[in-house]
């Protein structure tokens, strides 16, 4: 089994759209307790990597085949400080970004709903800043204002969007992910 049940999400989404590949490096926000990091890592395989940061700690993973491939950031993704770290964490290629951030519940949506799309708009300018040309984005968002202007944003940058509620998420039906497949062009790095 995994360590949370949004692993089944991942695993959805990642049947659903091929988001991850073999041999990929992939970078997932709002990674504890880590079950997206356990799907993550199966799903690149022993040539991947895979970096993880929360502002929680992400306990030791144990994985058949080991975890040398698993890294973990305990940080603040709104700081950047903390992009920093992952930038560096990932030394320069990067195929894939994921995030499932997600704020701590007011139970007020509209608030809710706000900081939701903030950690997906933090999530978005990360993939822009760390994904190669032909890289993949999914990023969760609480439905509401200002959910179409990120995806006409998303639309923007690749060659493919799609919006989707996985099963394994229906009880809060608020919730959708965006799959953002392709990125057009690639990070300008220092020395490009
Ligand atoms: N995908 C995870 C899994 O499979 O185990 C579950 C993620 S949980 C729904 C959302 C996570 O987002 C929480 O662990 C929370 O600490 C993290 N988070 C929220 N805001 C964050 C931020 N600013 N920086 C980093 N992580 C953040």
């Amino acid at each position: 089994g995994y360590r949370s049940r949004a692993a089944y999400k991942l695993k959805q989404l990642d049947d659903l759209e091929n988001v991850i590949s073999g041999g990929d490096t992939v970078v997932d926000l709002g990674a504890a307790p880590g079950g997206w990091l356990e799907v993550a890592a199966e799903r690149v395989g022993p040539q991947g990597r895979v970096i993880g940061v929360d502002l929680q700690r992400i306990k030791d993973l144990e994985m058949p085949g080991g975890t040398d491939r698993i890294e973990t950031i305990r940080g603040d993704m709104t700081e950047d400080r903390t992009r920093d770290r992952v930038t560096d964490a990932a030394a320069g290629s990067v195929d894939v970004v994921v995030s499932d951030m997600a704020p701590n519940m007011s139970g007020e949506y509209s608030l809710d709903q706000a900081r939701s799309l903030h950690l997906a708009r933090q999530a978005f300018e990360t993939a822009l800043d760390l994904l190669d040309s032909g890289g993949n984005f999914l990023v969760k968002v609480f439905d509401g204002p200002d959910v179409d202007a990120l995806r006409a944003d998303l639309e923007g940058e690749f060659q493919y969007v799609r919006a989707t509620a996985p099963d394994a998420s229906r009880e809060s039906s608020s919730e959708l992910y965006f799959i953002a497949k392709g990125r057009l062009t690639g990070p300008v790095r220092e020395g490009d």
